[in-house]
């Protein structure tokens, strides 16, 4: 049986999120919660502030430095999939990464937002039509995950409409000049739309070109915030089905810790570390905007 004192000779593991900024990340949290749940006691989960012209040469060294593998966040995902000698289809296809491992001298990559978005989605995807808000690297996880999961449609809305358009094109889905014209049944806000706390919901809706429509069945929104999104505000307030950020966030973190550990990953502690209730959903908000 281990010692007090043969534990604290044990040596780390260690893991992180890099980004650039990376102080507003929820992972260390998260992640050190789920370590401890599982017994990894000898494993830490740190932040690494690191700026986009160190990014390669700092990865290049964690290995010999102890770490098991890192999570990637702004604006290092793209990096992060050119660096790696081994990538999965999700990588491929998205052009980034948010989750490298350490194995055999070589960098491995593979983008857990992928996954993580269709764990998150309660119900099957295979079938249903589908919308993606924006397009940035969020959206273009989004939009890979339905259509490799086999929705029958999926489009693009973007303010910008020209990104919606590369972004359709590379993806092999449809570019959508208004939001609900294909009359989805799956919305996903991969917009930024939503983190102003300050932001009134008829801005929001204008902002989306949403303003006077009835929302999906199922409305997902990216954004996490410690208040109420205009688009959760949004989806409840008409009876949908919404699926929080946190809980998109909880569950790609989820595979980032298997594939690292080996082990199953603990959702119900994840989900408190973060905030969430045992469903992925807030308890009802008093903290309401309009
Ligand atoms: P990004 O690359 O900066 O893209 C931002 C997107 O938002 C663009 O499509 C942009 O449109 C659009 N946008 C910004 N302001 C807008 C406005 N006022 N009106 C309409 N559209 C607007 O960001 P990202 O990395 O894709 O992330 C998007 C969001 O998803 C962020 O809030 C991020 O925190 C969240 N996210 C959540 C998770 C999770 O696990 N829950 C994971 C990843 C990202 P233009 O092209 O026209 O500028």
């Amino acid at each position: 049986m281990a010692t007090d004192a043969s534990k604290r000779t044990q040596p780390q593991v260690l893991l992180a999120v890099v980004g650039w900024p990376v102080a507003h990340s929820r992972s260390p949290q998260m992640m050190n919660a789920a370590l401890h749940a599982v017994g990894l006691d000898a494993w830490r989960y740190l932040r690494l502030p690191v700026a986009p012209e160190s990014f390669v040469a700092v990865v290049r060294e964690l290995p010999a430095l102890g770490y098991r593998g890192v999570n990637v966040t702004i604006p290092h995902k793209i990096a992060a999939a050119e660096l790696a000698e081994v990538r999965s289809d999700a990588v491929e296809k998205t052009g980034a990464a948010n989750t490298l491992w350490f194995a055999d001298g070589a960098v491995a990559a593979d983008n857990t937002d992928v996954g993580g978005l269709l764990d998150a989605i309660p119900r099957e995807v295979r079938g249903l039509r589908a919308v993606v808000l924006g397009a940035g690297g969020a959206a273009r996880a989004a939009a890979w995950a339905l259509v490799s999961a086999g929705a029958a449609d999926v489009t693009v809305w973007n303010r910008t409409r020209e990104r919606a358009r590369e972004l359709a094109e590379s993806i092999g889905c449809r570019v959508a000049h208004d939001p609900l014209a294909s009359a989805p049944d799956l919305l996903v806000n991969a917009t930024s739309v939503g983190l102003d706390p300050t932001l009134a919901l008829d801005d929001a809706l204008a902002a989306l070109r949403l303003a006077g429509s009835t929302p999906p069945a199922t409305v997902v929104d990216l954004v996490y915030a410690d208040h109420e999104t205009p688009l959760e505000r949004w989806a409840r307030r008409a009876g949908a089905s919404f699926v929080h950020g946190l809980e998109v966030l909880v569950r790609q973190g989820a595979r980032s810790f298997e594939r690292w550990t080996g082990r199953t990953a603990p959702l119900e502690v994840m989900r408190s570390a973060v905030g969430l209730d045992s469903g992925g959903d807030r308890p009802a908000p008093a903290r309401v905007r309009v």
